[in-house]
């Protein structure tokens, strides 16, 4: 709390009261703290693939370049660590497009049995010497929803590339569109490490992991469902996860539908 005096007086007359002003400031101190936070992890993030790339370049111009067999894995290395840090700030740019209100959903009829099927198709191409396979519960009627379809694609991009990230050689992923009340609902499978109950809440925040040393190993940046949760509620859905430990891990997403183009939603 902070507190503001000011005297109650006339000209040089006596003070005759005194006016006490409290705001309370832990609002904007919580708000400055996140930001703090928000500003540190995002250059830990930075400086974490570079100090890599530095090492690793250090290696190469020692001499490393001219050994064939050990030059194309460091550089193998520091693409990597390029590419990680690009989809970082690309993610970034995002979430900051996403905060300043600075961007438009682009809404379309589109239908998910359809949209979801496409999806799938591309992440089977995409997995195939992986051993992940994929297994697909579409509803039958026709499902309708109104959204836009670049960024509904790039939730489900996230969620299922988590999905793969996480599994184990030879896991199902499993998804599934069905109708339930006045939503639709897609959820995503998997049969990985699972998430430990105390984490579940917080996967949607920016930067949380529940392994830090594994998830930047398996190239992720942290910020994937933070922009998927923004997306979802963008488009009046909701999203939420269910875990066991060990087990496999569930992504719920629901979305307003119709049974025909252009109905309520
Ligand atoms: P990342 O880029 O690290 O994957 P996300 O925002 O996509 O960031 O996910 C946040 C964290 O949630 C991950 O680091 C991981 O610890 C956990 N997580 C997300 N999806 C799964 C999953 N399918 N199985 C296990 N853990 C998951």
């Amino acid at each position: 709390i902070e507190a503001n005096f000011s005297a109650i007086q006339e000209d040089d007359g006596p003070i005759n009261g005194l006016i006490t002003v409290l705001h309370d400031v832990t609002e904007k101190e919580k708000i400055e703290g996140e930001r703090r936070e928000f500003v540190a992890n995002v250059s830990h993030e930075l400086r974490t693939p570079l100090t890599t790339m530095k090492s690793y370049l250090e290696a190469l111009a020692d001499g490393a370049m001219t050994d064939e067999e050990i030059a194309p894995h460091f550089l193998n290395v520091t693409q990597k660590e390029t590419d990680r840090m690009i989809r970082l700030v690309n993610d970034l740019l995002q979430l900051s497009k996403i905060d300043s209100k600075d961007y438009r959903l682009d809404m379309q009829w589109v239908e998910l049995g359809a949209f979801v099927h496409s999806i799938v198709e591309r992440f089977e191409m995409i997995v195939k010497d992986k051993n992940i396979y994929f297994h697909r519960h579409i509803v039958k009627q026709p499902t309708y929803a109104k959204l836009d379809a670049d960024k509904l694609t790039q939730v489900l991009d996230n969620i299922i590339s988590n999905a793969i990230k996480y599994s184990p050689s030879g896991g199902n992923v499993t998804v599934t569109l069905l109708h339930q009340g006045n939503k639709a609902r897609i959820s995503i499978a998997d049969e990985g490490m699972g998430i430990p109950p105390e984490s579940q809440e917080r996967i949607f925040e920016r930067f949380y992991r529940v392994d830090k040393a594994r998830a930047r190993n398996v190239g992720g940046t942290g910020l994937g469902l933070a922009i998927a949760r923004e997306y979802v509620q963008a488009h009046d859905g909701e999203i939420w996860v269910h875990s066991e430990y060990n087990e496999g891990t569930t992504i719920y997403v629901t979305l307003p539908y119709s049974t025909f183009k252009g109905g309520k939603v």
